[in-house]
């Protein structure tokens, strides 16, 4: 019998380059809307090279997003892309608390629904920001009717991460049902979980390293689960007044990373979450128990 190929997953956080966590300091989000915004294009960009590929992903959409280029999102859905949700305003979930979580959540969720016309079942918080501190939202994601989550990142970062936290796939127990986790891709190096293949990581780090890293993760027998947001195809994108870590941070290789996203594309087999039957692998882990128990 032929042995299955692994399936990895391809996800696009649909954001403006506006609202990106960087610029918080900078960028009121009531003043979104005086922003140029660059959204449609670049996640054109992506869905074309998408297209080309024979490739469908999974598109994490903004609610404030949706809800101002609904063309866009009927576009994604008109593609064979699955939709999923990525909030509404794009706030840290560990400075929320669970009621401002809900009400932002469910707003993001009616907003694409109504638009797309299908049901959600995935999410993604904004900047990975499920940390030892928010793990609470996630009993309030199935709550909402979500089934998946994908906003674990087992690694040490000033803004986000769980470094302990399982690398593939995960089933657990919330009190309002079963969730299945499917965190960011990372490589074992150093007896460190290093961050590999996604966003930034992709922009930033030698193209030798992604490559590496994402062979390694494969010769594990993992699932790869690799993201990108549209600003990061778009070199043309104005600047913001920002420090020079924040420059850095936004601002370097944007005129390389189609290149290298598409050739990250061309040497792996990627689908959407929808598609890739990954929650059937998923293993069951007490997470819950497991996050108390480390935090005592
Ligand atoms: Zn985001």
């Amino acid at each position: 019998m032929r042995e299955k190929l692994p399936k990895n997953v391809v996800s696009i956080d649909v954001e403006d380059y506006f609202h990106a966590e960087t610029f918080s300091s900078v960028v009121d989000r009531t003043q979104w809307d005086s922003y140029t915004s660059r959204v449609e294009g670049n996640t054109r960009c992506l869905l074309e090279l998408l297209g080309n590929l024979n490739v469908q992903a999974t598109f994490f959409v903004l609610g404030w997003v949706a809800e101002r280029f609904p063309g866009l999102v009927r576009e994604i859905a008109a593609g064979g892309h699955e939709l999923a949700c990525h909030s509404y305003w794009h706030r840290l979930i560990y400075k929320l608390d669970p009621a401002e979580f809900r009400e932002d959540t469910r707003r993001a969720k009616d907003v694409i629904e109504q638009i797309a016309g299908q049901p959600l079942t995935g999410y993604r918080a904004p900047t990975y920001s499920v940390t030892d501190r928010s793990v609470w939202a996630l009993d309030i994601l199935t709550e909402l009717g979500f089934t998946y989550d994908s906003s674990i990142f087992p690694i040490r970062h000033d803004r986000y991460g769980i470094p302990g936290a399982p690398r593939a796939p995960f089933r657990f127990q919330t009190p309002s049902g079963p969730m299945t986790e499917f965190p960011i891709t990372t490589f074992r190096f150093g007896g460190q979980n290093m961050p590999v293949g996604g966003g930034g990581y992709l922009r930033l780090l030698p193209q030798l390293y992604t490559r590496l890293g994402l062979k390694s993760v494969e010769k594990e027998g993992l699932p790869i689960v690799i993201y990108i947001h549209p600003w990061e195809v778009d070199p043309d994108q104005p600047h913001l007044p920002v420090g020079l870590k924040s420059r850095l941070r936004h601002y370097t290789n944007l005129s390389r990373t189609y290149d290298r996203f598409r050739s990250v594309l061309q040497q792996g087999n990627y689908t959407s979450f929808r598609e890739s039957g990954l929650d059937e692998s998923a293993k069951d882990f007490d997470f819950y128990a497991w996050n108390q128990h480390n935090n005592n």
